[in-house]
């Protein structure tokens, strides 16, 4: 068996792939790790398949996953995790933006003794909106999760094989990984890592799907949302209660202004509405995830499997 398994999520990646696995063999090999790499081809639509395939069949310790169609990061992960073997797994971008060099630190620290060592986050090169936006969001969940999710960290990590064992073990579809990995406990040590600047393309975590992975994060470990929910409920209703007070004050001291009742009512049935379908969405929030879990499916679906996973 390898030393280390690593599982990379390839999207539109074909320029990094060839790249990243050059610093790899450079910074591992001459460090004495004996590794293989996983890549996870999650239907990309660029030619990220065919450089797979070509590197799977130029080097022993390459192998690959195709996904059938684009399943999204944390499913791509999710499933090329369910592939790993290795005494210790590690999960890294295919962009570069997690560096070789701290790979091999983190598996050091990893060797010291532990379950888990994963990356914290000291510095990203993104624009100062979107640091701005990671930052809140990571702290918002800390406050709000029911487990401890250590802030400013992502998916960049060093795993014992027994630990992905049990994190395979997990039924849930909605994996939001670096919540499952803080869930599962045991020894988890934070390394302190730069963020690199993506080596080639675009990054393929639009906006759009970053809040979906905030909502995901959010809602699969917290119910601070449907207590949100019920406090406001609460807190109009309350309002309202003072408000027919007032009125009724008003309205036997002969105080009411003429012509205030029509706008009052259309306020408040205004109010009421939109609390009622804020809440509903809420709700929906966790409704649709059940949904998603009752339907059993698999996280994602392999269409090929490329190279083998004994060591030569
Ligand atoms: N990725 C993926 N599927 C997707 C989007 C991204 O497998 O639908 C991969 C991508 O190829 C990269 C990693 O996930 O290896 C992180 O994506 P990206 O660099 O776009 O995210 P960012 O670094 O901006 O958070
Ligand atoms: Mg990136």
């Amino acid at each position: 068996m390898y030393d280390l398994c690593l599982v990379v999520p390839a999207y539109n990646e074909q320029e990094n792939l060839p790249v990243l696995l050059d610093e790899l063999t450079e910074v591992l090999k001459s460090a004495g790790v004996r590794f293989q790499v996983l890549f996870v081809d999650d239907g990309s639509r660029d030619s990220t398949p065919e450089v797979i395939r070509n590197l799977v069949s130029r080097h022993q310790n390459v192998r690959g996953l195709l996904l059938t169609r684009n399943f999204g990061h944390q499913a791509a992960v999710s499933i090329g995790l369910s592939h790993a073997r290795g005494k210790a797994v590690a999960v890294m971008d295919a962009d570069l933006q997690d560096r070789p060099e701290d790979l091999l630190q983190l598996y050091r620290r990893y060797l010291a003794g532990t379950d888990v060592v994963y990356a914290v986050r000291t510095s990203r090169p993104e624009n100062i909106l979107k640091r701005f936006a990671y930052a809140a969001f990571y702290r918002i969940l800390a406050r709000m999760a029911n487990i401890s999710i250590p802030v400013d960290s992502g998916d960049f990590c060093v795993m014992s094989q027994e630990f992905v064992t049990r994190l395979n073990h997990l039924p849930e579809r909605l994996r939001y990984l670096r919540g499952l990995r803080a869930w599962l406990g045991g020894r988890q040590v934070p390394v302190a890592v730069e963020r690199g600047a993506r080596r080639a393309g675009r990054p393929q975590y639009t906006f759009a799907k970053l809040v979906r992975l905030a909502i995901d994060g959010l809602v699969s470990f917290s119910y601070v949302p449907l207590r949100l929910a019920s406090l406001l409920g609460i807190t109009v209703s309350g309002l309202a209660l003072v408000g027919i007070i007032v009125v009724l004050a008003w309205k036997y001291l002969g105080l009411l202004p003429s012509g205030a009742g029509l706008a009052t009512i259309a306020l408040s049935v205004l109010l009421i509405g939109g609390v009622q379908v804020f809440t509903l969405g809420i709700l929906g929030e966790y409704v649709g995830r059940i949904f998603d879990e009752v339907k059993g499916r698999p996280v994602a679906v392999v269409g090929e499997v490329l190279g083998n996973d004994t060591e030569p």
